[in-house]
Formats: structure tokens, C-alpha cells, sequence
């Protein structure tokens, strides 16, 4: 890290036009991280834009400096353009370019020298010159503070970064109680803190903030389409577009769902399926030593972390319940173990 962190630093020695781009479908860490790294550009005098791919949830849009995010999907010239003139690109939060979806041709086009900061596995090793990879760290919010350290800039933090890392950080430990979660990331927690991030108000604001409809939604959900398998301690959740529909589904309305199935006693393997955008997407989390990434990776076109990873099918719901029943089916053995 030391040495990377040095080669940034000199990278950054003279004013640059920098973008910052994460995955689609940016969640907390994606949003927390790359805007906790455009304040820290900004003061250093860059000329910076965020990227993403696409639209993210209403509980992300209070972050300091969200007004200035350009979501590429119906701003495809604009992006372009400041990306082609672009002389640094980071990659934040992901480690393969089909992960930014219709921004991939234009990232991969561009000659700018390319960074990666990301804790997923096996990170595409030829889609950046330099590489922060670290697949112990619980967050990319997490790596921007280190890299930041690694610097010797942490006197740039302001309330601005502390507010975004913390939201980084908060959301991909699950609230500080994923395993992944250290000493070290509560040290970083006080200093951010410290720095000006006040805990309770951004917890209410992430967290208890839902539209009633996303309230009935969880509702719906747990008393009417939980499927339990209780032989082979797994349980999915599943919704088809009528039934989001009906909620008046917005982004981020379904995130965290499935922890609901996985809180049930003895469940190991949850999974929600719902049918947005013409296909079907997945959430695959686990309990122990069950490897869901491998599982999106293999019938999912996905992956992720070992606990907590994603993916797409392309079929009906149904189809994919199916689907699932069948993998649930396969690995029932691995279920059944009691690690
Ligand atoms: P979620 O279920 O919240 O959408 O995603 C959980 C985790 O899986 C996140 O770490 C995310 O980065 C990863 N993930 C979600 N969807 C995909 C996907 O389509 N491809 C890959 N490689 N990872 C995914
Ligand atoms: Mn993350």
C-alpha cells in the first residue's frame, strides 16, 4: 500500500482532471467512497467529476457534494466528453469493467492513467496502472482513509470526507458488526467522528428514513413471500415488477431485504430475487463458510464477497426460484454442515 500511495501521491503533484467512477447500482460504500475521495481532490486544487453508471437510492442523495454526481445513463455525450479529457480515472468499489455496464467502452477507450481502489476478489489485475486491492478491508471507504494516511494527508479531512467514508464504511459492515469489521475500522470510525461526521444523525438518515411504501414492502415480503427451506437452512424472498409496481417501487427500496431472511434461526443461504429492468437480479448472502460468490459467479454472470454477492438471470421469477431450488438442492450437504 505504502509504495502505490507514494506513486499517487506523485501522480497527483500537479493539477489533473480527474474522474471518479464505481459500480452501477452504486450503493453506500460506492457513493460514500467516491465522494469521500472527490473532497480530498477537490482541496488538493484537481479538477474532479463522479461518474456512475446509473441511478442509486434516495437515501444516498443528502451526501455532501451528491449534486455534483453525473449518472451516465441519459448523460452519455457530457460523460464522454469529460472523460475522454480525462487524465486520471479511479475506479472505485469494483475490479472489472463489466461492472460499470454502458460506461465500460468509454473507460476502457480512454488512455488516462487508470487506479483501482477495491476490496472485491480477484480483481482484474490489467484494468488500471495502479492498484489498491485489499480483500480484507470491510469497505472501499475503508481504503480511501488508508490510502489517505498512506499519503500523509489526513490533515485534508474534513466534515465532508468523514461524513461520506463513514457512510462508506457503516453500510458495507452491516453498522460496524460484519466479521469483516477490525479495530482498525473503529479507529478510523473515531477519527472520523472526531473530524466532524456526526454517527446518529447519518444512521437516522440512511436507515430510518423509508417512504411508508418501503415499510408495507418489508412487510409484504416477510408475510407473504418468504420461502423457507428449513431441511437445507435456506430461505428466499422474491418479487416480480406487478409487485414493486404495487409498492411504487424506487431504487433502493428492496436493499437490505434480504438480511431479513438471513436473521431467521439457523439460516445460512438467503436469497431475494426481484425482476427489475427486463431481467432478474440476485442477492446472495450467507452465514459462515458458504461461498455465495462462487455460486453468482458460476449461474449468475456475478459475483462479490464470500458472504454477500449478486447477480442476474436472465428468465422469469419463477424460472429463477426454480433455479435456486435446484442449487439450494446441490449443495445441501455444504448447508448441513455446521461450520
Ligand atoms: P447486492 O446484493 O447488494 O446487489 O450486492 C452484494 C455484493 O455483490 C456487492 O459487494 C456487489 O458489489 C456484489 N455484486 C452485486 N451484483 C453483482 C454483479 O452483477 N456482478 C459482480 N461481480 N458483483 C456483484
Ligand atoms: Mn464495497
Amino acid at each position: 500500500m505504502k509504495e502505490t500511495a507514494i506513486e499517487l501521491k506523485n501522480l497527483l503533484n500537479s493539477p489533473k482532471n480527474i474522474v471518479i467512477t464505481t459500480h452501477r447500482g452504486p450503493d453506500g460504500d460506492a457513493i460514500g467512497s467516491s465522494l469521500g475521495l472527490y473532497h480530498l481532490l477537490k482541496q488538493l486544487g484537481h479538477t474532479v467529476n463522479v461518474i456512475t453508471p446509473n441511478e442509486y437510492a434516495n437515501f444516498l442523495h443528502w451526501l455532501p457534494g451528491n449534486e455534483k454526481v453525473l449518472v451516465y445513463e441519459g448523460n452519455e455525450e457530457k460523460a464522454d466528453a469529460i472523460t475522454a479529457n480525462a487524465d486520471l480515472i479511479f475506479l472505485l468499489d469494483f475490479s472489472h469493467l463489466s461492472r460499470i455496464a454502458t460506461f465500460t467502452d468509454t473507460v476502457s477507450k480512454s488512455n488516462a492513467t487508470k487506479i483501482m481502489i477495491d476490496h472485491h476478489q480477484d480483481p482484474d489485475r490489467d484494468i488500471a496502472e495502479l492498484i489498491f486491492s485489499d480483500t480484507t478491508a470491510c469497505s472501499t471507504a475503508q481504503l480511501v482513509y488508508e490510502i489517505m494516511e498512506a499519503m500523509e494527508m489526513t490533515s485534508y479531512l474534513n466534515k465532508e470526507i468523514a461524513e461520506c467514508l463513514y457512510v462508506g464504511i457503516m453500510t458495507d459492515t452491516g453498522s460496524f458488526k460484519y466479521s469483516s469489521t477490525t479495530a482498525k475500522t473503529h479507529h478510523i470510525i473515531a477519527e472520523l467522528i472526531n473530524a466532524g461526521a456526526e454517527n446518529a444523525k447519518i444512521h437516522d438518515l440512511i436507515y430510518d428514513n423509508s417512504s411508508a411504501n418501503r415499510i408495507k414492502l418489508l412487510g409484504y415480503c416477510l408475510n407473504e413471500k418468504l420461502r423457507l427451506y428449513p431441511e437445507n437452512n435456506a430461505a428466499i424472498i422474491s418479487l416480480t415488477a406487478e409487485e414493486l409496481e404495487r409498492f411504487e417501487f424506487k431504487k433502493g427500496d428492496t436493499e437490505g431485504l434480504v438480511n431479513y431472511a438471513l436473521a431467521i434461526e439457523g439460516i445460512k443461504f438467503a436469497i431475494f430475487i426481484a425482476e427489475k429492468d427486463g431481467l432478474v437480479k440476485l442477492s446472495l448472502r450467507s452465514k459462515g463458510n458458504f461461498k455465495v460468490n462462487e455460486i453468482a459467479g458460476k449461474y449468475f454472470s456475478g459475483g462479490g464477497h464470500m458472504n454477500a454477492s449478486g447477480g442476474i438471470y436472465e428468465a422469469s421469477v419463477n424460472e429463477t426460484i426454480k433455479k435456486v431450488e435446484q442449487i439450494i438442492n446441490e449443495y445441501k450437504t455444504e448447508l448441513n454442515k455446521t461450520n
